[in-house]
């Protein structure tokens, strides 16, 4: 590091790639600005991400559950909703995090500069602070940990009735009728939120299936599960038009002759990389398409600048980011370290979870990889039976001449909690005896990942 440089090493972005990066570095001796633009801490993630529509789809799953326990006799009444109230704790929730997170930076004594940073050259940005003016700074090394930001359809009129997750994490009302604009984990999240507080939800997926790369099974479950809970799902259905009229925006479907009128519209159509928005090139940092191309140690093509998260790649999940920034951390640090994650795990928090992680049946089919699959129903699970979950269903990919686990998926309440023991067995390099002779606590859902294993083996309990 050169001791004329404002720091060792500077991190552009606060998410959870940025603040981990930032962290690791800083604990491990460097002396480390982090800059952000928004006025706290978290990124998307924390504060219009992961968190806050984890806050909501957990007042959600409860409303659910109240109203199916009415099947067991116990009745709560209709639910009603104060948006005020749920705002509120929504915030509060994010609040918590986002200020822990200021806590921490101080206590590392890593130094947060609030403003948009663009680069000047190989070893200085320029930050336009949030409160005015502008910082020039010099680093010795850079973590670029810029995220991603929604794409906006183009079709859609420019309207306050047409929104983005962020905007609709806002809870701005509760539509009387909710389109959802993709059928991925997104979409499905919030339109299983607003649909819980009331609003009609029609969900339209350009792709043939939701949650594509998902195994068709376990979409099928949950696809089940939520025949009731939405107006239409349209897959392979693509929207041509969208008009905004007195009585709310007008939807036309490719093939429809009708539209529908909707008075909210949240278009959860993917993301795109935020790599083009810092000035790199006057770095000298190439880019493939808003990406930042890195290798495994999450160096760019110039050594000293290193990149992670959302702004390098897929999957854009935030516990991607953050074993990327540690990564990066330690690799700016000059210690050894690389990024040879064997899977990530996903997860759609809705109604019921769907978790995977590793290989997926259709990938192995498709590349023609003989796999042995190992499927545990929930129906057999006494714990399900009694959770009123026994439409779960846990299934388990081993290699057909290892034996190895290569992958897994649950459909079913709480999959993404379980879905990390099956990430560890893979990266353990686990098979299916050592799966199925863990002893699993009896009676949990997590038992049915041992009873799957057992499955795999021939055996049943
Ligand atoms: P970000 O979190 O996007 O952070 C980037 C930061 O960089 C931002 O704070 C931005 O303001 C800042 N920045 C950008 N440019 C500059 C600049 N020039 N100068 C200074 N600062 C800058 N992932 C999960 O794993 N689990 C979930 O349950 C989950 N739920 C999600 C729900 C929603 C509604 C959304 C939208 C996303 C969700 N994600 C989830 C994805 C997750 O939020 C992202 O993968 C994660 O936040 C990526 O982290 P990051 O650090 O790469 O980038």
């Amino acid at each position: 590091p050169s001791a004329d440089a404002d720091c060792d090493v500077l991190v552009i972005g606060g998410g959870p790639g940025g603040y981990s990066a930032a962290f690791r570095a800083a604990d491990l001796g460097q002396r480390v600005i982090l800059v952000e633009r928004d006025a706290t801490l978290g990124g998307v993630c924390l504060n219009v991400g992961c968190i806050p529509s984890k806050a909501l789809l957990h007042v959600a799953a409860v409303t659910e559950e109240a109203v199916r326990l009415a099947a067991h006799g116990i009745h709560f009444g209709a639910p009603t909703v104060d948006l005020d109230k749920l705002r509120t704790f929504k915030t509060g929730t994010v609040r918590r995090l986002t200020d822990g997170l200021t806590q921490m930076a101080r206590q590392r004594k890593v130094e947060v500069v609030r403003g948009s940073a663009r680069f000047t050259g190989p070893h200085a940005v320029s930050v336009a602070l949030h409160d005015g003016g502008t910082r020039d700074l010099t680093f010795a090394g850079a973590i670029v940990a810029a995220g991603s930001s929604p794409v906006a359809l183009p079709m859609l009129p420019d309207d306050p009735r047409v929104v983005n997750s962020t905007g609709a994490l806002e809870l701005p009302v509760v539509p009387r009728r909710l389109l959802v604009i993709g059928g991925g984990i997104i979409g499905l999240e919030m339109a299983t939120v607003y649909s819980a507080l009331g609003a009609r939800v029609d969900v339209v997926e350009r792709l043939p299936n939701l949650l594509e790369g998902v195994d068709r099974d376990l979409v099928a479950v949950w696809t089940k599960r939520n025949a009731h809970r939405f107006d239409r799902i349209c897959t392979g259905a693509e929207v041509t038009a969208a008009d905004a009229t007195p009585d709310g925006i007008a939807v036309r479907l490719a093939g429809e002759a009708a539209a529908q009128t909707y008075d909210l519209v949240l278009q959860a159509a993917g993301r795109s990389p935020n790599g083009a928005t810092l000035g790199l090139d006057a770095a000298g940092v190439a880019l493939d398409g808003g990406f930042v191309p890195v290798d495994a140690q999450m160096r760019t093509n110039v050594p000293h600048i290193l990149a992670i998260g959302d702004c390098v790649g897929q999957p854009m999940l935030a516990h991607k980011a953050v074993h990327q920034g540690h990564v990066a951390a330690e690799a700016a640090a000059g210690h050894k370290a690389g990024f040879d994650a064997a899977v990530i795990p996903s997860v759609a928090y809705t109604d019921p979870e769907i978790a995977w992680v590793g290989l997926t049946e259709t990938a192995a089919k498709a590349a023609g990889r003989s796999v042995e699959v190992a499927r545990f129903p929930w129906a057999a699970s006494g714990r399900a039976i009694a959770n009123g979950a026994d439409y779960g269903l846990t299934k388990l990919l081993f290699d057909g001449k290892t034996k190895r686990i290569v992958g897994g998926a649950i459909v079913g309440p709480s999959a993404g909690d379980m879905i990390g023991e099956v990430a560890l067995a893979i990266e353990m390099g686990a098979d299916a005896t050592d799966i199925g002779r863990t002893i699993h606590p009896h009676p949990t859902l997590g038992e049915t990942i041992g009873l799957a294993a057992e499955a795999g083996l021939g055996l049943c309990t």
